[in-house]
């Protein structure tokens, strides 16, 4: 028995519907209507197929097989439904879709062939995460930061969206987070329970250009980037913008223009050409059109799977900075801002997946994630974890024209089948 590819697709072609802006890609924050509505959409399926919905109060789905044994240890399989600004119609859904598909799949087969029997297999639950783009307030993965535990309580206040209004006041309005809520909401505690939790698996496309490139439909994920930001501060002297000649300017804009570009330099020595360096944040003091900037302050965060590299290149670049600004008699002040470590995730998992892409006939290529995703959470968590990835056209994601072709995304949904049927039968061991 394989999957309903056409099945998939037109799902996927409804969800695409909902969002809050039609026509510009899709939007659809967690606890809007549109993520109601897409909630509403995937529960109604998964109580026609006779599944166990049960939520969290930040809003986590869990959905069993109706064969599910009590006790019995679980594979989870899912992805995130909510979206970025104007974002593409398959980031997170995707794998929430696929992953109902297996549902489906499963739940026919056993109702043809266990009635009464014990199969002895594992349980299977769906998993939907809430808010993981950090569209509302600005951090990312924080349902399954809540379901693992790394966050709590108090992150219900301090997390707020631009306007001030915290997470727990979302919650309260889209009749989460307490009882009796709506009909599907048994609560289950935050953190989740994970002793039972064998495996996770998330199917997501790559959102990157390399499997499009190469031309190989599916990737299995080995390891994730690990990251450090740095916050630099450049200060000089600021001035009347007419009155001041060029050579006697002690201007932080033209020394941060330097220094970013320094920093471009540096990682494009690279030589596996894998280190990732952005500035995305910077402001200008005092931002004046003819003030000369005193200040500049920005971010600077350098990602590989490496976390050696990422410290390597972490401080040439650092050192290229503060070598820049003293040959423009500028101050230059850097501080650590946060970092996360480089994650690996399971080579058992991995394997299974690979060797099920093989029997299969699958072309496939293990590779890393520049991205972090949900499933990573579970794997800081412990949790066996592995990932799989299919293309995106172009490499492209985040905006409306993400897309990846229908047989890609049939092909990874059936791929995902056959791991939670493999894991299933031969669980892997938890480290
Ligand atoms: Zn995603």
């Amino acid at each position: 028995m394989i999957i309903d590819g056409k099945r998939l697709i037109s799902n996927l072609v409804r969800l695409r519907k909902l969002t809050d802006t039609p026509g510009a890609g899709v939007t659809r924050f967690s606890y809007g209507e549109q993520d109601a509505k897409a909630r509403q959409f995937l529960v109604d399926r998964a109580r026609e197929m006779g599944c166990t919905v049960r939520a969290d109060r930040v809003g986590n789905l869990r959905i069993g097989l109706p064969s599910n044994r009590p006790g019995r240890p679980v594979i989870l399989c899912g992805s995130h439904i909510d979206t970025v600004r104007n974002g593409g119609w398959l980031d997170g859904i995707y794998g929430v879709c696929s992953a109902l598909e297996v549902l489906e799949t499963l739940a026919a087969r056993d109702g043809n062939e266990t009635a009464g029997g014990d199969d002895g297999l594992l349980n299977v639950d769906m998993v939907i995460f809430a808010e993981e783009e950090g569209s509302n307030f600005g951090s990312t993965m924080t349902g399954s930061k809540f379901l693992t535990g790394k966050y709590g309580e108090e992150d219900l206040d301090r997390l707020t969206d631009d306007h001030g209004s915290a997470m727990r006041k979302y919650l309260e309005r889209a009749g989460l987070g307490t009882e009796g809520g709506t009909d599907h909401q048994f609560l289950d505690p935050v953190p989740w329970d994970l002793s039972q939790a064998a495996a996770m698996l998330e199917l997501h496309i790559e959102q990157g250009p390399v499997l499009d490139r190469a031309g190989i439909p599916i990737g299995i994920v080995d390891a994730i980037f690990g990251m450090r930001v740095l916050e630099v501060t450049l200060t000089g002297v600021g001035n009347h913008a007419g009155a001041t000649p060029m050579d006697e300017r002690f201007d932080a804009m033209t020394a941060a223009a330097e220094c970013i570009l320094a920093a471009e330099a540096t990682v494009a020595a690279d030589p596996e050409k894998r280190t990732v360096v952005t500035i995305g944040k910077i402001e200008a003091l005092p931002n004046c059109s003819n003030v000369i900037p005193e200040t500049v302050r920005f971010t600077m965060e350098v990602r590989n799977r490496d976390k050696g590299k990422i410290d390597g290149y972490t401080e040439r670049i650092a050192h290229g900075f503060r070598q820049i600004a003293m040959d423009r008699g500028i101050s230059c002040q850097i501080r650590d801002h946060s970092s996360s470590e480089p994650l690996p995730l399971d080579e058992g998992i991995g394997e299974v997946i690979r060797q099920t892409a093989e029997r299969a006939g699958i072309p496939y290529r293990v590779m890393d994630s520049g991205a972090v995703h949900d499933a990573c959470m579970l794997a800081e968590a412990g949790v066996p974890t592995g990932m799989i990835f299919v293309p995106s056209i172009d490499g492209r994601s985040h905006v409306p024209q993400e897309d990846t072709k229908e047989e890609d995304l049939i092909r990874g949904a059936k791929l995902l089948l056959e791991t939670v049927e493999q894991l299933r039968a031969h669980p892997p061991q938890r480290r």
